[in-house]
């Protein structure tokens, strides 16, 4: 509670990545803000929920989430190398060499004494010298982050969730493969770091779809591993 309270005069700005003359209150004006390169605090702070307190956060909720991010980070770089930027790659280069086979088999049909050459695997973006593997990186989506007091409770949260300090994120997935790859790297990430994490949880609403809940505190984290929590 001490903590909320404390929103009330903070200003965010001081401990935001990039400047911002934004002060609490203003929640809209803080949505771009940075909390690391790829994830912002409008998004870590987004909700359906109708309530009349913003849903802002307080500079140790800010912290939270900024650690948080940093996790977050390592999951979209392992993420899009292991199942996206590669994977593309090797697909397209697929797609080339069976059209130059198919040209080339075509080819053979009128020159019967031609030899059939292996072509040389140059993917178009290598030809053309460009390295934009950023623009074909796939996003990892929040679908809720940090929640005020009244914000988890309109939309049913615990009163110990780790939701409510900024330490958990629910990570959108498209389906369970995702979701276990997600959950996977996750994991790997802790293993490699020696990192704890606090909660890394597959959630379920009653409707019957599901994200993955990862939560880290600053301290004590207890590394709890559940595969389903309605
Ligand atoms: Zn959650």
């Amino acid at each position: 509670m001490a903590q909320v309270e404390l929103n009330k005069q903070a200003h965010l700005s001081e401990h935001l990545t990039t400047s911002s003359v934004a002060t609490l209150g203003h929640s809209s004006e803080l949505d771009g803000s940075r909390l690391s390169p790829h994830f912002t605090l409008g998004e870590l702070c987004k909700t359906s929920a109708k309530t009349q307190d913003g849903n802002i956060p307080s500079h140790v909720h800010i912290e939270n989430l900024k650690r948080l991010c940093g996790w977050l980070e390592m999951l979209r770089k392992r993420y899009n190398e292991r199942y996206v930027v590669n994977r593309r790659d090797v697909s397209t280069t697929l797609d080339m060499t069976k059209g130059v086979l198919s040209s080339r088999l075509s080819a053979l049909e009128h020159h019967p004494f031609c030899h059939l050459e292996r072509s040389r695997e140059i993917s178009p973006r290598a030809a053309l010298g460009r390295d934009d593997n950023e623009d074909r990186e796939e996003p990892i989506i929040i679908n809720s982050g940090y929640r005020s007091p009244e914000v988890n409770k309109a939309v049913g949260g615990v009163a110990t969730s780790n939701h409510l300090t900024g330490c958990a994120a629910d990570i959108r997935v498209s389906g369970i493969e995702q979701l276990i790859r997600y959950a996977t790297i996750l994991l790997d990430i802790s293993d490699e770091s020696q990192e704890d994490f606090d909660e890394l949880l597959i959630e379920r609403s009653p409707k019957g779809s599901y994200w993955l809940h990862f939560a880290v505190r600053p301290s004590g984290n207890r590394r709890k591993v559940r595969l389903i929590q309605t």
